[in-house]
């Protein structure tokens, strides 16, 4: 992939992660010993950002942080990353937490106090000029998304929607998608239709829908074209962040000029290798490792996107 092309606004959440790793995750009222504590930049909009930018596309992020020392960490790994950050500073107000128990079969738990996220207004998004794809989720406020996707669409800059963590999605805000990215449960939560995608996918008239499908990779329907992506085979030790990675990764590659099918390949190839490390943003891959990855699999003539039903 080439860094020529387009450019990316990622417009999202920024989070400090508190990681317990615990025997189980605690029940109501009890209160359990856990074993290693980490903190970690997380966020689903900076996760994005980080990924779309080390997947080689020129990425801005605006994002909302507080007065508090836990701001920091984030923006020194947006910018090792090499994200342009565009920081609304907001008074008297924590930088978004998030407080995650991962228990040593893999379940996690977590509680997102989200602070300084909720400040972010339509007034704060910038000029759109020379953006190509704007990249949403929704930790940021609804009504904020809803007119950033409005203002993208207006200005001709395509908009992909992760629709992270679900809710009921307006329809002026489904409207103004392109690329609408969700897992099985999102997909559920949105149509309110539960185990038929095909069923769940017909509700939807987005023009791109992908569903992502964790360790069975990803489907998507695109214009009237479906296409199945098999996950990359891996190792995976910390799933956390592989959505993010999917979808910053995937918005890279759109903006580079990729074509569907080997948007899902790029993809789906980042977010194995997130698989294979701890942490959001320090679990995403270089764009080198990917091109690693999808050179070494093409060779072993491994996962190839295939139509599919969905
Ligand atoms: P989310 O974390 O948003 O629920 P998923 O769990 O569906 O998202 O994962 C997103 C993508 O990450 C998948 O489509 C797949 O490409 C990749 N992925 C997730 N889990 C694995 C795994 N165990 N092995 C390889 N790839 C994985």
């Amino acid at each position: 992939m080439s860094a020529r092309g387009g450019s990316v606004l990622v417009a999202g959440s920024a989070n400090l992660d508190f990681v317990v790793r615990a025997a189980h995750v605690p029940a109501p009222g009890e209160t359990v010993l856990g074993q290693g504590f980490a903190t970690y930049p997380g966020g689903k909009g900076a996760n994005q950002a980080v990924a779309c930018a080390r997947a080689g596309a020129p990425t801005r992020l605006l994002a909302a942080f507080g007065d508090d020392d836990y701001a920091a960490p984030i923006e020194r790994s947006l910018q090792a990353a090499g994200v342009d950050v565009l920081a609304l500073r907001v008074a008297d107000t924590a930088t978004g937490t998030a407080f995650i128990c991962v228990s040593d079969d893999g379940e996690n738990a977590i509680t997102v106090a989200p602070g300084a996220n909720v400040a972010l207004r339509p007034e704060h998004l910038p000029d759109l000029r020379g953006v190509s794809h704007l990249l949403l989720q929704l930790e940021t406020p609804l009504a904020t998304v809803e007119a950033w996707a409005l203002a993208a669409r207006a200005a001709g800059v395509s908009v992909i929607l992760n629709a992270a963590p679900a809710c009921a999605l307006p329809e002026r805000l489904l409207a103004a998608v392109d690329v609408l990215v969700v897992n099985e449960g999102e997909l559920a939560a949105i149509t309110g239709v539960r185990d038929d995608r095909a069923a769940a996918l017909a509700r939807l008239n987005t023009p791109w829908v992908i569903v992502t499908l964790g360790a069975r990779g990803c489907c998507a329907r695109i214009g009237d074209a479906l296409l199945h992506q098999p996950a990359y085979p891996v190792t995976a030790v910390d799933t956390t962040a592989a959505g993010d990675t999917f979808c910053g990764t995937l918005a890279a590659a759109l903006a580079a000029g990729e074509d569907g099918a080997a948007a899902l390949r790029r993809a789906s190839a980042a977010s194995a290798l997130a698989c294979t490390r701890a942490g959001a943003q320090s679990s995403v891959p270089s764009r080198d490792e990917v091109e690693a990855l999808l050179a070494r699999v093409q060779a072993d003539d491994a996962p190839a996107t295939r139509a599919a039903s969905p």
